[in-house]
């Protein structure tokens, strides 16, 4: 008994002599916590577009919810919402803007018809792998501009998660020709929509979990959603015969986590460095994951369930490629926001892609 009284004594006199030492090095400018003011907790609600634990993209808010917890030794609690659950899928930038979720995490071209730039920042045709992306969002400007265009709506923005290059999806019938593209409905979302209107087809856009069924029902004629792990995940092999993997409408995936700018400014400063934490790393660990699920999916899509792959004719690429260039040219004109944003990212592509066609095309060509 009297040793543990003891031992008690001294462990008490150490934490006095730490917390006495803390105070004296950093003079008093710290005021998050003490002894006898337990810290605040904070609850927060994040919506999402995708269904609830999809893989890859529903999967990625959650490990980001998990991760704060514990990071924040339950401090700050974040529920995870699937789409439809709260709000619908394409409500969510609204409904953050609003301050209903303390956070959201979606897609940016989905709000392209609120902020014409927001694509930008996910993908665009013939635009910026994955790698490229990321480097341009944290080293080359992209995340300030990205901040700047959300900042009216009350909204701050961060990278959360990238699929990697997305397949040009699921057809009821072959692609031979831009002909072949006439008439033809199609879900794509984001710019890719305004380039396909151009060959004549009809872009829907309609929310992943509800794409199975309007595949199938021959509501559309085609769809892309994001490549194989997550095509297997809704089975559209069921649904259409031709799947193509060529790369051209999202070449690299960017997620968002979308945050309240007034909920995040109510948080102390380590639990806001927590959140930009969390959110790198999740950024990183979805793409991660993609990467090595794609490949092993694929094997079972064609392999088990004897999926036809295709790819589009390099005519018709060109035809798509010239219908960008249109799309683009036309968005610079229209929108100051977009113009802006596309100078910083066209820039950053040119110097990216000399540098890669100098190194990493000759060596995926010569491994
Ligand atoms: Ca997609």
């Amino acid at each position: 008994m009297k040793i543990k009284l003891t031992k008690n004594l001294a462990i008490a006199l150490l934490s006095a002599i730490f917390l006495l030492s803390a105070c004296g090095d950093e003079k008093g400018s710290h005021t998050t916590s003490s002894v006898s003011e337990p810290a605040k907790t904070f609850q927060w609600k994040m919506v999402t577009s995708w269904p609830k634990n999809f893989p890859g993209l529903g999967m990625a808010p959650e490990k980001f919810a998990k991760n704060v917890d514990v990071m924040s030794n339950g401090r700050l609690k974040i529920k995870v919402y699937g789409a439809g659950e709260l709000v619908p899928g394409f409500e969510v930038f609204d409904t953050v803007s609003q301050g209903t979720a303390e956070m959201g995490h979606s897609g940016p071209y989905y709000w392209k018809g609120k902020i014409p730039s927001a694509p930008i920042f996910g993908a665009i045709p013939f635009g910026m792998t994955t790698e490229e992306l990321n480097s341009w969002l944290h080293y080359g400007g992209g995340l300030e501009l990205w901040r700047e265009m959300y900042k009216p709506f009350g909204i701050i923005p961060m990278a959360g998660g990238n699929s990697g290059a997305q397949f040009t999806g699921w057809f009821k019938k072959e692609i031979n020709s831009i002909e072949d593209l006439k008439g033809l409905k199609m879900r794509i979302p984001g710019l890719a929509g305004n380039v396909l209107a151009k060959a004549g087809a009809v872009p829907v856009t309609i929310a992943g979990g509800d794409i199975f069924s309007a595949l199938q029902s021959g509501a559309i004629d085609a769809s892309e959603w994001v490549g194989p792990y997550n095509d297997l995940a809704f089975g559209f092999h069921q649904a259409a015969e031709y799947y193509y993997s060529t790369i051209w409408h999202e070449p690299g995936t960017g997620l968002e986590f979308l945050i309240n700018e007034k909920a995040f400014n109510e948080l102390p400063q380590d639990l806001q460095k927590i959140v930009e934490i969390a959110a790198k790393a999740v950024n990183a660990d979805t793409l991660d994951e993609y990467n090595a699920r794609h490949h092993v999916a694929l094997k079972t899509l064609v392999e088990k369930h004897g999926v036809k792959m295709r790819t589009l004719p390099a005519p018709v690429l060109a035809e798509l490629k010239k219908y960008t260039a249109q799309v683009i040219a036309e968005q610079v004109a229209a929108d100051k926001g977009f113009a802006k944003v596309w100078k910083s990212y066209s820039e950053f592509m040119a110097g990216m892609r000399s540098y890669n066609d100098l190194t990493l095309k000759e060596y995926y060509q010569n491994r």
